[in-house]
């Protein structure tokens, strides 16, 4: 009766889930686009030329490790859209799945001592109910055993968000936006979760604050990047 008045939504395409289909509708799994190989082993992006990093990466000192993400923007975006600001936060299961089940031997080569979500700024957090980074963390620790920290970084300051600026001004914009709580905790390498990676200064930058609380290397996986 309650499956029949709330049904369950495909995390793609939203239309109602059918009883035997989970996460997605069958018709949306046959169709995903994955990002393609050959990637970048800095970034994850696909590689336009020949060699092991992207031209981006060349010019880019990153302070991550490496990263990965698992669907095409172009695929996944309306979709992410719908999963942060129009309450779909019940997709988080599902892509949360998919991250595990396309970046499972990235994870397993790591090794991480936690994931950590990238964190909502309080006022934002209390505006859309739940914070969509920790809920693909806490997934991907539900199939991986692997710790979700999600109070060992906080939002500083209220950004504005990333894509009203340039490559520079989201640098500038990110800088000091993450500070480490004091928590005793020592961890090695952590998986930074979030939905998109876009130029990387979100996770360059709280890199940086990870790096100064003793964090060793840092890697991400996020849903999408944006350009793929
Ligand atoms: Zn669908
Ligand atoms: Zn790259």
């Amino acid at each position: 009766m309650i499956n029949t008045l709330y049904p369950k939504r495909c995390a793609i395409c939203d239309n109602a889930l059918l009883g035997s289909e989970k996460g997605a509708c069958d018709k949306c799994k046959e169709r995903i686009v994955y990002i393609k190989q050959p990637i970048c082993l800095k970034c994850g992006r696909p590689m336009t030329h020949e060699g092991e990093i992207c031209e981006e990466c060349t010019v880019t000192k990153h302070v991550f490790a490496a990263g990965r993400s698992v669907f095409s923007y172009d695929f996944i975006s309306e979709s992410i859209y719908r999963f942060k600001y129009l309450n779909r936060a019940e997709y988080g299961e599902y892509f949360g799945y998919e991250m595990v089940k396309a970046q499972g031997e990235f994870i397993a080569q790591i090794k991480p001592d936690a994931f950590i979500p990238v964190p909502l700024h309080k006022k934002r957090y209390v505006k859309r109910g739940y914070n969509q980074a920790a809920l693909l963390a806490y997934e991907m620790s539900r199939l991986t055993g692997v710790p979700v920290m999600e109070d060992f970084l906080k939002r500083s300051k209220d950004t504005v968000p990333q894509k009203k600026f340039n490559k520079k001004q989201r640098f500038i914009n990110m800088k000091k936006a993450f500070i480490v709580g004091k928590n005793g905790v020592k961890l090695n390498k952590v998986i930074v979760v979030d939905d998109i990676f876009t130029t990387g200064s979100t996770i360059d930058s709280l890199s940086l604050e990870l790096k100064k609380a003793g964090v060793k290397d840092i890697y991400f996986i996020t849903l999408t990047s944006a350009g793929t």
